[in-house]
């Protein structure tokens, strides 16, 4: 799965989050017409990636570069601020999930599928807290 984390302009790609870089402009065009915009561009190794939005059918897609030559046109699945509580069910499993959300809420929760679920993410590339905290329920 190609995610891509709204508020956090963060690109999930190999399973790894790439921080990106705002951008404006053409982004190409989409299968159903429409005119692409570029939203953010993401550098991973020796690829840069280019996340853009149609701005007909909101459609979002990496186009993935090496060099000037597209390698890889790819849909994305886009979380917004409401949704990343469907991103994280993707990514932890439900005991761990549910350990995550008690914490936040300040309730008893499972300490070890806790910190399970932070390492997860970590090795992600992913900050717990500062996902949660952009969280819109
Ligand atoms: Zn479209």
């Amino acid at each position: 799965m190609i995610a891509y984390l709204e508020p956090l302009k963060l690109l999930i790609y190999d399973e790894r989050a790439i921080p990106g870089t705002s951008s404006s402009g053409f982004g190409g065009f989409c299968e159903c017409g429409g005119v692409m915009t570029q939203k953010t561009w993401h550098q991973n190794g020796e690829l840069k990636i280019l996340v853009s939005e149609c701005e007909n059918c909101w459609k979002i897609e990496a186009l993935v570069f090496r060099g000037v030559d597209v390698i890889e046109r790819e849909n994305v699945k886009s979380f917004k601020r409401n949704e990343l509580r469907d991103f994280l069910s993707v990514i932890l499993t439900s005991t761990e999930l549910e350990a995550v959300m008690n914490r936040w809420n300040e309730i008893e929760y499972n300490y070890n599928a806790y910190s399970r679920a932070k390492k997860r993410l970590e090795e992600m590339g992913l900050d717990l807290e500062k996902l949660m905290s952009e969280i819109i329920f």
